[in-house]
């Protein structure tokens, strides 16, 4: 007996170790040898092979004609495949454990590397740039046609380029104007500290762990933590309102020194979209806003209030299962829901798990979040999250194995140079697999409680990305009209158009502390150099899937190579361009408003549960 016991306990262990390992990511695929000086030798070698790729070009791309050039676009890519697992070993390793030393070591290493090739092969868009605007044609050569919107979103950008000189000051300048703001801002609330009480007890906490109380079941608490935080955030606003009118006024002068024609299109080229897109993307926000109204009042509802307080946003549900999920019941779920939709691309899912490209164990010194970092060379990806056993983590884990997806097919089917899908389209295999796993598990609740969870959880989600980031949109822009009507931006003044901005979109459906009018002040991308207008993809992002979704819905399984062929495509044609295959013009209000009656399924699906 005792003996069986001791065998099974000796199961057990070796069981355990096994599913903490299943968990833990294996790296060193995609290395020839982890072995740390043989890995700075690599980047030494890439280093070296980066110098001599521009001691063969620079200076000479205006000479190459189609074919020449295409060779040359062929080495940058093959160069930077070569290295691309040794870089992504140094980076994630670090992401995963940023307190082992060797990891701190390679990922220095190799962030230097990193910057100093980006320096070297600065010259490259310069001098193709300039090639593209005098020989337009060369764009359209057949000999090219595999790179041909990769050279067009080159020659887009060309007419606002400054010299090399003036590239490297520009650079230089953001590092400790700009780049000083931010860092600012990020060490406030890093370093920060406040007093709550918790229980009868006064407590301490950093900034990280007040947010975490925002979605505390005690109502009172999440009261008193908003209100704190806010607070003192508000009572640094002469500091807030300083480094914003710096940046937009920054902002106003490079864009017009770079010759774009409002402060908007140097995003607009980044992001590969047009401005009408964006108008029409917005003016439908605006006229649904009735509808994210509507999803806050069922809200309310559903937590017995006679009216939601800002500081319920976050706030679980009451009344609602705690259900768990072990990592098995994670991929087992997520295979199911991703099968539902096709064969081949849930192979791929259950390939992410059997080859250990998901890290989800929890551990000091990784990063929090999650992510997926595409791998192009290994046609794959690899995942981070930190698996805490909720129905959140498990969305979250849809979420990026929808980005491997994506990886998967564009991998397959382009070269590195059309790899650089842009945030309004990066997130389309992700928030379909999001939708793709509420449907499946829609499809096996028994309980109406589990079933309202998951619906509230998919409007949580697209009221936040749709809705209230658009109010971040609204102010953004606000400020540039307001700087160019003279005016001084102000705590107050800023925070009275944060205000308007916001019940643009929540109207009176929430009730918000007096100093939530200091809520822009927290959002770190208002002071990223060279990151305005970061906020419409997130909405575009999640129109763009809902539309498709419904267009799933419609068509069923003669959907699914259309949605493959997209996330094929990778970066070799704009959001537009992959919309208008699918018979869709994102110019027009029509098209978004497509998205939104999806989301507007949603919530009649929600009312009629409850
Ligand atoms: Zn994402």
């Amino acid at each position: 007996m005792l003996h069986l016991n001791k065998k099974l306990r000796g199961k057990r262990v070796i069981w355990l170790i096994a599913m903490a390992k299943e968990m833990v990511w294996d790296l060193s695929q995609l290395v020839a040898s982890t072995d740390s000086a043989s890995i700075q030798k690599q980047l030494k070698l890439m280093m070296a092979e980066a110098k001599s790729f521009a001691g063969r070009y620079r200076g000479e791309i205006a000479g190459l004609d189609a074919e020449n050039l295409r060779k040359m676009i062929e080495a940058k890519d093959n160069m930077y495949l070569r290295f691309e697992g040794t870089m992504k070993y140094c980076f994630l390793m670090y992401y995963a454990d940023s307190t082992n030393a060797v990891a701190k070591q390679l990922n220095e290493a190799a962030r230097k590397t990193h910057t100093a090739i980006r320096q070297e092969m600065a010259f490259m868009d310069i001098e193709l740039g300039r090639l593209l605007s005098e020989n337009p044609f060369l764009v359209r050569a057949p000999e090219l046609a595999e790179y041909r919107h990769y050279l067009e979103r080159i020659l887009r950008r060309e007419p606002h380029m400054l010299s090399e000189t003036e590239e490297r000051l520009a650079l230089l300048k953001d590092k400790n104007g700009i780049g000083a703001w931010e860092m600012l801002q990020s060490d406030w609330l890093s370093t920060r500290t406040f007093d709550i009480e918790i229980d009868g007890e006064m407590k301490t906490l950093p900034y990280g762990k007040m947010v975490g109380l925002y979605q505390s079941p005690n109502r009172d608490l999440r009261m008193r933590a908003n209100q704190t935080v806010y607070e003192n955030l508000g009572k640094d606003e002469i500091i807030w309102a300083s480094a914003l009118r710096a940046v937009c006024e920054d902002h106003i002068q490079m864009s017009k020194l770079r010759k774009y024609p409002d402060p908007i299109t140097q995003s607009l080229i980044a992001n590969d979209v047009d401005k009408q897109a964006i108008e029409s993307l917005m003016a439908v926000i605006k006229k649904n806003a009735g509808l994210y109204q509507r999803y806050l009042r069922i809200k309310a509802q559903l937590m017995d209030l006679p009216k939601l307080a800002n500081y319920d946003l976050a706030a679980p549900l009451p009344k609602m299962p705690d259900k768990k999920y072990t990592w098995s019941e994670a991929r087992e779920e997520i295979g199911a829901a991703y099968k539902r939709f096709d064969d081949e691309i849930a192979s791929w899912i259950e390939e992410m798990f059997t080859r250990r490209h998901i890290d989800g164990e929890i551990r000091k010194g990784k990063t929090a979040g999650a992510f997926c970092s595409s791998w192009i060379s290994g046609k794959s990806a690899f995942v981070l999250q930190s698996f805490n056993n909720r129905m959140g983590d498990l969305f979250t884990q849809a979420h990026e194995l929808g980005h491997a997806i994506h990886a998967y097919l564009y991998s397959r089917a382009q070269k590195l140079s059309n790899c650089e899908t842009g945030s309004c389209i990066a997130e389309t295999g992700s928030i379909f697999g999001e939708l793709l796993l509420a449907e499946h598990l829609l499809s096996k609740t028994r309980t109406k409680e589990e079933k309202l969870a998951i619906l509230a959880y998919i409007w949580d989600e697209f009221g936040l990305a749709a809705f209230q980031v658009s109010a971040r949109f609204f102010l953004e822009k606000e400020l540039y009209a307001s700087i160019e009507r003279g005016e001084f931006l102000d705590g107050e003044t800023i925070a009275k158009m944060w205000v308007e901005a916001r019940d643009k979109i929540c109207g009176d459906a929430i009730d918000w502390l007096d100093v939530m009018k200091w809520q822009w002040t927290k959002s770190p991308h208002y002071y990223i150099a060279n990151y305005r207008f970061y906020n419409y993809p997130y909405v575009y992002a999640q129109l763009f899937v809902y539309a498709l979704y419904k267009l799933y819905k419609e068509q069923g399984k003669g959907f699914v190579p259309k949605l493959k062929r997209i996330l094929a495509a990778g970066s070799s044609k704009s959001p537009a361009e992959l919309s208008a295959e699918l018979g869709f013009d994102v110019t027009t209000e029509a098209f978004w408003q497509k998205g939104m009656e999806q989301a507007e399924q949603f919530i009649s699906l929600l009312e009629e549960t409850i």
